[in-house]
């Protein structure tokens, strides 16, 4: 058995090209363009080119899209008024502040100033606690494990029933994940650095989301036969097979071995990545609507309509 490839690249750019046409939608009925604010500070070459792809998708999708990029030197107190001001800005429904922030800065006081309803990333306490309570509909959901649940619903269909493992737990993508699937009805075990026998946890799942850092930990040996593997690590290796001082980047999951018993994994690059940004144009659009009392979309029906 090989498994099928999830081509996160083409079902995110899928998702993008439904989002622009609702979103011209909005404006036409509605007189409604949805805005986001990127807030970048300092020159992290990476972050820049995290915050251009996030500018360049918005405008993909019909958004109306403005970017802070902001010196290292800036004050706390001025990125905190840059917030309150974007908070205060009706133009503007999603607000992303691209981490890590100079050190001077205290991350959590940027985060949590952010109006909850246009917390695009899903990471203040209140729709934390949203998710966490079960009312996901309320709150605005991350955006990682929110394209890994699409991808898994794809691929899938109904979840409802299904064992599903998220290895990490982080606050960012393993909570958030784990609290996804558990909305989705899946029965849910969350594994971390102090977890006694992955493998044999691996073994029983049939929906593996592997959100480590560590590059391919897990076993191809360790996959079920015909489970769903979305694999969520970014991770740069030494390449030498490609010429000196070169690297590549591999996921958490060893892939070429799991693909031989899974019946569905994503690729590293071109799988999860790619949903993160589609999933935070989905976040803002959805912020859009409920300032104008419109009900949510429902992206995973959206993208099966063909
Ligand atoms: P964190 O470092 O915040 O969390 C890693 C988690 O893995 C922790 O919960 C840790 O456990 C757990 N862990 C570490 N070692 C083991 C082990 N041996 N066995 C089981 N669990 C272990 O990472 P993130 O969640 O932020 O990111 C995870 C990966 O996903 C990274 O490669 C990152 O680059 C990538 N990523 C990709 C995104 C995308 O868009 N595709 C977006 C975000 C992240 P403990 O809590 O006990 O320390």
């Amino acid at each position: 058995m090989t498994g099928e490839r999830i081509d996160g690249k083409a079902i995110a750019a899928d998702l993008r090209a439904k989002i622009a046409i609702e979103a011209k939608t909005l404006i036409q009925e509605h007189s409604l363009i949805p805005g986001i604010a990127v807030v970048i500070v300092g020159e992290d070459p990476a972050s820049k080119v995290y915050v251009a792809s996030k500018g360049k998708s918005a405008k993909e999708c019909n958004f109306h899209s403005i970017e802070h990029s902001l010196p290292e030197e800036t004050s706390e107190a001025d990125v905190l008024a840059l917030i309150e001001s974007l908070n205060n800005d009706d133009s503007i429904h999603g607000i992303l502040v691209q981490l890590p922030l100079p050190r001077h800065i205290d991350e959590s006081k940027v985060l949590n100033l952010i109006r909850p309803e246009k917390d695009v990333d899903g990471f203040h306490p209140i729709n934390v606690g949203l998710l966490a309570a079960g009312e996901r509909d309320k709150a605005l959901v991350p955006c990682t494990p929110a394209g890994c649940l699409i991808l898994a619903q794809r691929v899938l269909g109904d979840l409802r029933g299904k064992r599903a493992l998220v290895i990490g737990r982080s606050n960012i993508v393993g909570k958030p994940m784990a609290a996804l699937l558990l909305s989705a009805h899946c029965t849910v075990t969350i594994a971390h650095r102090h977890t006694q026998d992955l493998p044999s946890l691996v073994k029983d799942a049939d929906i593996v989301v592997a959100a480590v850092g560590i590059p391919q930990m897990v076993q191809g040996d360790w996959i079920k036969k015909g489970a769903c593997v979305i694999d969520v690590g970014i991770n740069r290796i030494d390449a030498p097979e490609r010429g000196e001082g070169k690297t590549r980047l591999v996921g958490d999951v060893d892939y070429d071995a799991a693909a031989e018993r899974a019946a569905f994994i994503t690729p590293v690059p071109g799988g999860v990545g790619p949903m993160t940004i589609a999933l935070l144009m989905a976040n803002t659009l959805t912020a859009a609507r409920r300032s104008a009392g419109l009900d949510d979309l429902d992206f995973a029906a959206l993208l099966a309509d063909v």
